[in-house]
């Protein structure tokens, strides 16, 4: 009987020439990211945008946005989509699917790919936060949303609950009432975050309800939603109500999790940078939401992506 050797498990090489080198990934196709390609692409720099999900970011979930200067409304899709094809009328090369790791140097890791570069933008944004009370995991999708742009066309005369105050439970309360009978905003304190124009608008629309220093604990339902347990902060009551849906807005967290190791970040995992969006690894940037900042809006992630790219260019410039 003859031993066979196993074959020698071959080592792939991968040799990427310096030409062969992006001047720029960036990572997140949101406003950040779509901004950083615009300007990155019009000084010349060979960029690539990687996206997992949806080009637009979570900007074009909006169903209006009123704040984008010189577009008095226009929907987060409209405006994603408008940024996407500017960008890509420009040259921009986009891959799809989810960076599992940057190394220094730098290489993003996408999936099998691995791709090279000198500077690195990382616009990756934030996700919905979970209000996390039972009910909410087994009943998504059943009556649990994040999202009442994409379903709240399902709630035609129906009953819905928003948790929130800040401008996205408002602006998405204010929408589903566009198709809801009654739409109740559970808020904890007294006080709306949302800005003075959204809390006006909610307070006049004769179908919105608030239930002030209160928090919605449970939701309640076999397939689908049916009802949900609240309680008064004030007077510590807990009690059941009917309900169809339940849209929960309660905050973002970002998706920092790839920077790691590489940037600072503050408690909540946001990226600090300086006011050229660099980081602590110099040719690491960051912009838009995913970063420490003062406001999160549209504007400020273009901003923030066109301040990146320059500063990616200037890095390059002086390596
Ligand atoms: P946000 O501004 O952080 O507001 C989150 C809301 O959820 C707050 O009212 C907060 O209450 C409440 N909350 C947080 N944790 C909670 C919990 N565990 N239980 C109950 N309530 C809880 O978040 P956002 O509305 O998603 O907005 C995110 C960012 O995007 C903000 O910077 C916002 O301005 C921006 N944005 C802007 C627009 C626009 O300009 N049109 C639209 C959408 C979003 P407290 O107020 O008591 O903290």
């Amino acid at each position: 009987m003859s031993l066979k050797l196993a074959a020698k498990p071959k080592v792939k090489m991968t040799i990427v020439r310096d030409e062969e080198k992006y001047d720029v990934i960036i990572v997140g196709g949101g406003p950040a990211g779509l901004s950083a390609a615009i300007y990155a692409l019009r000084s010349g720099l060979k960029t690539i945008l990687i996206e997992k999900m949806v080009i637009g970011g979570t900007a074009s979930t909006a169903h209006q946005i009123e704040n984008y200067p010189g577009i008095k409304t226009v929907s987060g899709l409209e405006l994603g989509q408008k940024m996407e094809n500017q960008a890509k009328d420009l040259g921009l090369e986009v891959i799809w699917g989810e960076v599992s790791s940057i190394k220094r140097g730098f290489e993003a890791v996408v999936g099998q790919k691995t791709l090279q570069a000198r500077t690195v933008i990382i616009a990756a944004g934030t996700q919905t936060a979970k209000l996390g009370v039972p009910g909410e995991d087994k009943l998504r999708g059943r009556g649990v949303s994040y999202c009442a742009t994409c379903d709240g066309p399902f709630y035609q005369g129906k009953n819905v609950f928003v948790v929130g105050g800040g401008n996205s439970a408002i602006e998405e309360a204010l929408f589903l009432t566009k198709f809801a009978a009654k739409v109740s905003i559970v808020h904890r304190r007294d006080k709306l975050r949302a800005d003075v124009i959204l809390a006006d608008r909610a307070n006049k629309n004769p179908r919105l309800y608030f239930f002030w220093h209160s928090t919605l604990d449970e939701i309640i339902g076999q397939d689908k939603v049916t009802e949900v347990v609240l309680t008064d902060l004030v007077s510590n009551k807990k009690l059941r109500y009917p309900a169809d849906g339940v849209f929960i807005y309660v905050g973002s967290k970002p998706n920092s999790e790839i920077a790691k190791g590489l940037v600072a970040l503050d408690d909540k995992g946001f990226i600090l940078t300086d006011d050229k969006m660099a980081t602590l690894t110099p040719g690491l940037f960051a912009a838009g939401d995913i970063r420490v900042k003062t406001l999160r809006q549209v504007v400020t992630a273009a901003a923030d992506g066109a301040i990146a790219a320059a500063a990616a260019r200037e890095f390059i410039a002086s390596a």
